[in-house]
Parts: structure tokens; sequence; C-alpha cells
């Protein structure tokens, strides 16, 4: 069984509508597949089509944007009832977030002698529900001003660099809460990735465990060797989840291929359980794991 739980869709940031990214699993031999696009669910019902389509087993979540201790933490939502009012309301703000923000990195971009516009960027972001830095880069690509993505981040969107613009994310203690409530179940995307072990440690995630947090993603191409073994290890101590998956974004991220890092079905298995749990707690229509 190859479980991949992370993946982005052109519902957010990915390049491949939620059918090709379906079809793309299935083609690369996996046997579960978690969508998990950038606040939002509307790449879901594309997704489930395709999955009873080509048979491929399904499990329908999103990766949220919270903050934790001042930095960005991303937290994946698997099999919440997206319509549970606290959660809808908590995604809008998040993506009226992202929305506000493109104006105004656009117009940073032209001060820096970019000649670029919301149209250049509705263009390269087809019909995404999240717009991300990741549509501005696409948009300079497509005017020949970078090679790729990265180029792009690096210049000019990562923090600290000249185009970068804050938004809001929710709190992650209380989305936590909120997910809980809607019936899913929340795993902590690569902990520690961007912001290295210091951001959330052990004291931290023994904290969120207690909170409802049920996993830490270990295996996840931004944690080398050593992070995955003591993240391992920690999970081991807290009774946390470890999960692994690709976080593919179609063409947008290099080196993150479909089945690159896999879930085991233990794993995954308690995970199902665990969801199960808080759906039956929250009395929530939750969607069901699509199966073949
Ligand atoms: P945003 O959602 O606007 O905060 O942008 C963050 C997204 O940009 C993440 O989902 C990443 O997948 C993507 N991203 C960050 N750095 C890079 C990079 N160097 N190359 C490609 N994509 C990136
Ligand atoms: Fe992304
Ligand atoms: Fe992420
Ligand atoms: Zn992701």
């Amino acid at each position: 069984m190859r479980i991949d739980l992370h993946t982005h869709s052109t519902a957010s940031d990915g390049t491949q509508t939620p059918a090709e990214l379906v079809r793309a699993a299935h083609d690369a031999g996996l046997d579960v597949l978690g969508l998990t696009d950038h606040d939002t669910a509307e790449g879901w019902t594309q997704a489930v089509e395709a999955a009873e389509e080509v048979g491929i087993t399904l499990v329908r979540g999103m990766e949220i944007s919270t903050r934790f201790a001042g930095r960005g933490a991303h937290l994946l939502a698997y099999l919440p009832d997206p319509t549970y009012e606290p959660l809808a309301h908590a995604l809008q703000l998040i993506l009226d977030g992202r929305n506000a923000r493109v104006p105004i990195a656009l117009e940073r971009l032209r001060d820096l002698g970019y000649d670029i516009h919301m149209e250049d960027v509705r263009r390269a972001a087809g019909d995404t529900a999240a717009y991300g830095r990741p549509h501005i880069a696409d948009a300079l690509v497509a005017r020949g001003a970078f090679e790729d993505r990265t180029q792009v981040f690096s210049a000019l969107l990562n923090p600290g660099r000249p185009a970068y613009v804050d938004r809001y994310a929710a709190p992650l203690e209380e989305m936590i809460r909120t997910v809980d409530e809607a019936g899913g179940v929340t795993v902590l995307a690569h902990p520690w990735g961007r912001h290295g072990p210091k951001a959330i440690g052990r004291a931290e995630l023994a904290r969120l465990r207690e909170l409802g947090l049920a996993g830490i993603e270990v295996d996840h191409q931004d944690h080398g060797e050593d992070a995955r073994a003591e993240l391992r290890e920690i999970a081991d101590d807290l009774d946390l989840l470890p999960t692994g998956s690709s976080d593919h974004h179609g063409t947008g991220k290099t080196d993150h291929e479909l089945g690159c890092n896999t879930t085991s079905p233990e794993v995954y298995e308690r995970l199902l359980k665990l969801a199960e749990d808080a759906a039956n707690r929250s009395g929530r229509r939750v969607p069901e794991v699509v199966a073949p």
C-alpha cells in the first residue's frame, strides 16, 4: 500500500487540475491520495469524480494557513465538514487575506520595474480558489523575467525580499479545535521545514497534542535525515502519528514527486480511526473516504 497524504491541485497552487492530479497519483502507483489544497475544499468534487473513475482511494483534506508563536504554521486537516460555520468563516478570512495581498505585492513589483498586473496573475492562476505567491511567480515566469517559481521566491517573494507581503493566518491552537469540532483530524505539516526545530519544539508539540493534534508530518522533503529521526522519536514519545507525504505541486515545486514520501498503512488506519471518533463526537456530516 502506497499512501501519500499531502498534495496540491490548481484549486490552490498546484499545476494539475484535481482530476489530473488524481490520475497522476494512480499512474504513479499510489493506492491512497490525500488532496490538501491550501485553505480550500474547492477541488474536492472534481477529485472525487476522478477517483471513482480511476479506482484510487481519496482522502479529502486541506492545508490550513495558521500562525504559531508569531510564525506561519501549516495545519493539515483531514475529512472535516467544510460547511461547519466556524471553519468556513476562518477559511474565508484567510482567503480574504490572500486576495488582499496580491495587489499590494504587484504594486511593489511595479515599483521595482516589473510590468505586471492583476490580469497576468489571474491568467497564471487559472481558476484557483486561493491566490498565493506561486501564482505571482508564475506570472513573472510567463513574462520571461525568471526561469521558475524558485528563482522568483529567492529574488522577490520570500520573507525579507522586496515583494514579500504578510497576510492573515488563523491561530494554530484555535484551528486545531475548530477542525476537531468540524469532525476532522489534524496533522502539523512539515513542522521543522522552513523555520527549523526552533519554531515548534518538543514542549510545544506536547501542548498541541493536548489540544487535539493527531499527528506530525515527519517524512517531508524539507526535513533532513536528522530532523526526521528526531521528529519520529518525538512522535513516538508523545503518541503523535508520524505521517509522510510528497507535498506535490505538479511542476510548481521540484523534488516533490508523488509518493516521494509515504505514510505507513498502520499510521493511516489510526488516522482514519481518530477521524471517525471526531466525526462521531461532532455529529457533523463529514466527507467519507472515497474507496474503489
Ligand atoms: P503563500 O501560500 O502565498 O504563502 O505561498 C506559499 C507557497 O509557496 C507554499 O505553498 C509553497 O508551496 C510555495 N513555495 C514556497 N517557496 C517556494 C519555492 N522556492 N519554489 C516553489 N514554490 C514555493
Ligand atoms: Fe503550496
Ligand atoms: Fe505547507
Ligand atoms: Zn503543502
